[in-house]
């Protein structure tokens, strides 16, 4: 194809828009008189031939994107149901308090007297995330949910060490958990023990009591877990934990199902990390940076990385005088960005609206729970929190079709599909998390689907097993397209 006239077809997929001279600016010829490369770069590093760039003009540079953008499901398109992700809708108003001048051109290396404001707003994040955890003290710091992990377990460690127990190096962790928790421990220097779920899917109080012994540093735990159930018997837990020795971490990543209802630091947990890229208006996934803050009850305080913002009378100034501190996890003070969003966030909500933000998500995982139980298999069949895991299981042994095939399928009909195969403890698990953002109609739009897809398993399996049809791209080697991915340009692409 010449790259005169991008014709939209859907196979082949036509990329190639270049056309020679053609460009997507224009400049004023330059008064500055042109120098020989050759006299400022040495000869052997000099380009022999000019690169192969995309000649386009700016139409063309418009609408590829445009189009790209469009092959995509996002949430602002469409549902995106993704368990153990927290995909909701996040207000579009907090990403321009973040734009604003002020905060998003703040240089890090300013003195504090000229960027009081930032340095208020990161105090007051801490004391809210204090309030909304209960705990103590709260670092900024870390990147990504597992980056807080890593920090939290690091200064579990310190901590321990500080009391003499610097032989603890066990890291107790459900066998719902998710891979991030024994990654980071592992990381972090210990030893992860896994412990049983029980037929309710909590934690397994005979098994917890059989492995927490002289070496536990700790116990990681969601709660509500990756199942979505919430595990009444956490005082028992942390009572085990404690008993042993060992401290208790809180994975935090989707806090969307207990905010102002549960506090971590209540129910027993020692350290604590939050998702601000899932439950406080950054959205999950696509690469772009997160924020996982990690708060602490008192007698850890002193480890945390520095500096921590702190306010002396009016002023507020990053106090770098932790007398234990693990030391710094990141560059400067975290991804302030996420932080100025998130701070956002909790300001328009209030703490009336965090409440309501956890009751709808629940109310809307129900809802829609037990509209899909009439078709798929429920393995804990009982109250969900914000997300609930369904199975494939009648699916795949009646028909032969998995749940990869239903998940494809949900793309034809419009909808991302959930989480799958995950937690590994559910066969053809379908973890699905609607979210407080959604309407009844979406939610039974997607039940309706999911039906649908039932029936299909029954009367017409092919139509799953070769999904999907409508999207893009049909179905992919994901391995490969994740391991091998080809994303460069080559301008010596055989054209059409
Ligand atoms: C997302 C998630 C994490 C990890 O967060 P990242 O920011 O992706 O590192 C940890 N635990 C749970 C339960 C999660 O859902």
């Amino acid at each position: 194809m010449s790259g005169t006239g991008y014709i939209y077809k859907r196979e082949p997929l036509i990329f190639e828009l270049s056309a020679p001279g053609r460009r997507a600016y224009s400049l004023p010829s330059s008064d500055v008189p042109a120098c020989d490369p050759a006299e400022v770069l040495p000869r052997d590093q000099l380009r022999r031939e000019p690169a192969a760039l995309p000649e386009v003009s700016e139409v063309d540079v418009v609408r590829h994107f445009t189009r790209l953008s469009q092959r995509n499901h996002g949430v602002d398109i469409g549902f995106y149901p993704l368990g153990s992700c927290t995909m909701k809708y996040n207000p579009k108003v907090n990403e321009v308090v973040a734009g604003l001048d002020g905060f998003a051109n703040v240089h890090p290396l300013t003195p504090e007297d000229l960027v009081q404001g930032a340095l208020q707003l990161m105090y007051e994040m801490q004391t809210y995330l204090c309030e909304i955890g209960g705990v103590d003290a709260v670092t900024l710091q870390p990147a990504a949910g597992a980056h807080g992990e890593f920090t939290g377990v690091s200064i579990i460690k310190a901590y321990l060490a500080s009391k003499g127990q610097g032989h603890r190096n066990k890291v107790i962790i459900p066998d719902s958990a998710h891979g991030t928790n024994p990654a980071t421990a592992v990381i972090a220097g210990c030893e992860t023990v896994e412990v049983k779920s029980d037929a309710r899917g909590g934690v397994d109080i005979e098994s917890l009591r059989a492995v927490a012994d002289e070496n536990v540093a700790c116990l990681m735990l969601t709660n509500p877990n990756t199942l979505g159930l919430f595990d009444e018997n956490i005082h028992v837990i942390a009572d085990i934990v404690h008993r042993a020795g060992g401290l208790l971490y809180y994975d935090g990543a989707n806090a969307n199902a207990i905010m102002g209802y549960a506090r971590p630091g209540d129910a027993g947990f020692d350290v604590v990390h939050f998702n601000l890229h899932k439950t406080f208006s950054t959205p999950h996934g696509g690469g772009g940076p997160g924020s996982g803050p990690v708060g602490v009850k008192k007698e850890l305080a002193d480890f945390l990385p520095v500096p921590v913002v702190g306010k002396d009378g009016d002023r507020y100034y990053l106090d770098y005088s932790l007398p234990k501190t693990i030391g710094r996890v990141k560059s400067f003070y975290g991804n302030f960005g996420v932080v100025v969003k998130a701070y956002a966030y909790i300001r328009s909500m209030g703490p009336e609206g965090l409440k309501r933000v956890a009751e709808d998500a629940v109310l809307a995982a129900n809802y829609l729970m037990r509209k899909i139980a009439r078709d798929y298999h429920l393995m804990y069949d009982r109250i969900c929190k914000h997300e609930f895991v369904a199975s494939g299981v009648w699916q795949r042994d009646r028909h032969g079709v998995k749940t990869l095939d239903i998940a494809k399928r949900l793309l034809d009909h419009g909808f991302h599909a959930p989480t799958v195969y995950f937690p590994l403890i559910v066969p053809e698990a379908l973890m699905i998390e609607p979210t407080e953002t959604e309407s009844r109609e979406t939610l039974d739009a997607f039940a309706e689907a999911m039906a649908r897809i039932a029936r299909e398993a029954e009367e017409t399996p092919e139509k799953v097993t070769g999904a999907p049809q409508t999207t893009f791209v049909k179905r992919l080697d994901e391995a490969r397209a994740a391991r091998q991915p080809d994303l460069a340009y080559r301008g010596d692409l055989p054209k059409e």
